[in-house]
């Protein structure tokens, strides 16, 4: 961080401004609403600071700019237009140690003026450091978006009850439980929806409901020094999709859970940005399963899970992607069953949606592609590949996942097994992270190519006609994608050089497939397991 976001307490507080116009006024404007005694020093001050300062705490001097004015400021804005008295402020403030900010001069201030989401006492400040100020202000018009007024209203009410839960609810974890569920049950809808009057009797109903709950646990038990059992006894696992690795896909519901988790359970795939979301305070495990390094094995994890929650702790159990796409979530689950512990799962985006979105290669299209097939592309060393025969459909996609280190026996089998050498195939690696590659080849090449380009895991392997695609629609990363491609022309002219005719599909017909598409997990006899979609 280049700056520190505190929040400065300006109430009552003195707040010189050196200079008069409109950039003195917005800055006045934003301070007096932090309750600021201000005081314009100009020779000549407007109409409009005059107005807005009228109230008999601030001060308006109408003085030429003098050292004696600012040794008993609390903070100094110098907002003139002449750059040697500006300077000179900055001199005689940084002098006297009084934090100082020289409008739009980022090298001359102490402090920033961020953009401001005002939901009182939640306050936002957004700052980009100088660098983008526009940016600044487009987030902050985002966030006013999202974020009701009522959360003002909610956090006045939560500060007016504060002594009496903490005078009801001895325990830490217990006023936090108390209170997330007011934020996010029906004391927040009801604020949000305008009733507060409602909101406050429920809060007050709930506390009370609460405070005489835990009483009746005191006299049945004895159990005052034991916090943990004022709560629940056992906690709850959310087996929770992390996506590919851009945080911008996680869902809502993922983020809100991450935000609560007393304790993570993280894989190798969970990208460092998605991981920063969790809740600051929760313990971060990692438990990454890569190729041939099981960190934790299986069996450890679902352990790990079980016990956390038994000692009635928020488990978040973060997977790469989906965690019923390849994610072992249902193992996990079944353990979670066995040992009657409550769990949610959060779905995630899975690699081949990011993939295919971020590599412009349509799943599925109209003229190229009906159906679409997720594998896993991981051969065992040895086994016999027979399942290859069913890989031979033209109309179908298939996304072949952990294929990258088998790239040349899945494609000699393909072929082996009839499918022609021309397909179209795609390596993407690190979809949807700044350093996504793309490499699209045929099966017939591109084992070469990967040979010389070197595409990192993980990496997904997309095949089928849509490939071709990838040559227009590509979005991301240009750069990239620029760079390592240089066989996107086989590609394009496989499909469009007309080889293969792809004959037009009926529209109609297509949408009562669509109506009726099923998803089912099979597993095939060589150990290829498949979600089939179609
Ligand atoms: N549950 C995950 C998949 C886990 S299997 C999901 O739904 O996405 C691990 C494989 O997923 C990797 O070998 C790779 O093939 C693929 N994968 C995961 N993240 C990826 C990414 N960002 N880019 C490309 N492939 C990825």
């Amino acid at each position: 961080m280049n700056t520190f976001p505190l929040f400065f307490k300006l109430e009552g507080r003195k707040v010189l401004i050196v200079g008069g116009g409109d950039v003195a006024l917005r800055k006045a404007d934003l301070l007096s609403r932090a309750g600021a005694c201000i005081a314009v020093l100009a020779p000549s001050i407007s109409h409009e600071i005059r107005a807005l300062l009228s109230d008999s705490k601030h001060e308006l001097i109408y003085k030429n700019y003098n050292k004696t004015y600012i040794t008993d400021s609390r903070v100094i804005i110098a907002a003139t237009d002449d750059e040697t008295l500006n300077h000179q402020i900055h001199a005689d403030a940084t002098e006297l140690n009084i934090p100082v900010n020289v409008v739009d001069t980022p090298h001359l201030c102490d402090f920033i003026f961020p953009a401001i989401v005002d939901r009182n006492p939640i306050v936002i400040g957004i700052s980009s450091n100088g660098k983008a100020p526009v940016l600044a202000r487009l987030l902050r018009a985002r966030l006013e978006t999202l974020i009701p007024q009522g959360y003002g209203k909610l956090a006045k009410l939560a500060g007016d009850f504060r002594s009496e839960v903490k005078t009801k609810i001895p325990t830490l974890t217990g006023r936090r439980q108390f209170w997330e569920k007011a934020f996010e049950g029906p004391v927040s809808q009801l604020m949000f929806a305008g009733n507060e009057t409602e909101a406050a009797a429920q809060l007050q109903a709930d506390l009370d409901k609460t405070a005489s709950l835990i009483n009746e646990k005191h006299t049945e038990n004895d159990i005052s020094t034991e916090p943990q059992t004022l709560q629940n006894n056992v906690g709850e696992v959310y087996i929770v999709g992390a996506g590919p690795g851009d945080p911008e896909l996680l869902t809502f519901k993922a983020l809100r859970l991450m935000q609560q988790a007393d304790i993570v359970y993280y894989d190798a795939l969970v990208s460092p940005q998605v991981l920063d979301l969790c809740r600051r305070d929760a313990d971060k495990v990692f438990v990454g399963k890569k190729r041939s390094n099981h960190a934790v094995a299986q069996l450890g994890i679902n352990e790990l899970l079980v016990n956390s929650a038994k000692e009635g702790r928020r488990v978040v159990r973060l997977k790469g992607g989906d965690p019923f796409i390849f994610g072992r979530g249902g193992e996990e689950i079944e353990s979670l069953r066995a040992h009657s512990i409550p769990y949610q799962v959060v779905p995630g985006i899975t690699a081949a949606n990011a993939a295919a979105s971020y590599a412009g290669i349509p799943l599925t299209h109209r003229d190229h592609s009906q159906s679409v097939r997720f594998v896993t592309g991981f051969l065992k060393a040895g086994a016999p590949n027979n399942n290859f025969k069913s890989f031979l459909n033209t109309d179908e996609t298939v996304v072949f996942y952990m294929g990258l280190h088998s790239l040349a026996r899945l494609t000699t089998g393909l072929i082996d097994a009839g499918r022609s050498s021309d397909t179209p195939i795609a390596i993407v690696s690190n979809a949807s992270m700044p350093n996504q590659q793309v490499l699209t080849g045929t099966l017939a090449d591109i084992v070469e190519l990967q040979e010389k380009k070197q595409l990192p895991t993980p990496a997904l392997l997309i095949m089928g006609d849509v490939v071709a695609l990838h040559h227009d629609l590509a979005w991301y990363n240009l750069q990239n994608h620029q760079k390592n491609n240089n066989s996107d022309t086989t590609a394009s002219n496989w499909l469009r050089g007309g080889t293969k005719s792809t004959p037009k599909a009926d529209h109609t017909s297509q949408q009562a497939h669509a109506l009726s598409m099923v998803a089912n997990l099979a597993t095939a006899d060589d150990g290829l397991e498949q979600l089939v979609i179609g």
